[in-house]
């Protein structure tokens, strides 16, 4: 796979990088998987080779519904990569994905960290931002074999109690 242009900057993973450079191949269908691990059933993120709840190295591309809640967020406000100068201050957010909550434990789940971005992939508004706030994967189409998942916000009614950054 060439280098991927995104934000005038170039996205290179190596030739022996299968794991992200097939979850980014298949985000390009628009569809989002991950790693479910053969022995336990339990699915992973980031995509690594052997599961991080049983150590078994079998595993499958499972599709999740790409739905979820903000577990948690960070408001960037000196963007380091260039091409990110004029997106800050922007969204970095903890997605708790809907399947696998509560598993492996009560304080572990599915989670992607991601950006939170309007529909037209701007970054979205800190006052829109909070924990516990409903969010849906998106795609965005960066080249013939490349695709980068970004969450939106939706209208569903958060989860818990919703929190933000005091301000
Ligand atoms: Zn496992």
């Amino acid at each position: 796979m060439p280098s991927v242009e995104y934000r005038g900057m170039s996205l290179v993973i190596p030739e022996n990088d299968s794991e992200w450079r097939e979850h980014f191949r298949l985000a390009r269908s628009h569809r989002l998987m991950l790693r479910a691990c053969a022995a336990c059933g339990l699915m992973r993120y980031p995509p690594s080779h052997g599961c991080p709840w049983c150590a078994s190295l079998r595993w499958a591309w499972r599709e999740v519904g790409g739905r979820g809640a903000i577990h948690s967020y960070e408001i960037v406000v000196h963007a380091i990569q260039p091409g990110f100068k004029d997106w800050a201050p922007y969204p970095v957010v903890l997605v708790e994905l809907d399947e696998q909550r509560g598993q492996p434990t009560e304080h572990e789940a599915l989670r992607i960290v991601a950006n939170l971005v309007t529909p037209d992939f701007r970054p979205e508004a800190e006052a829109s931002v909070a924990i516990g706030r409903r969010v849906r994967v998106v795609f965005q189409d960066l080249a013939e074999d490349f695709a980068l998942p970004q969450f939106v916000l939706t209208d569903e009614p958060p989860e818990g109690r919703v929190w933000r950054f005091p301000g």
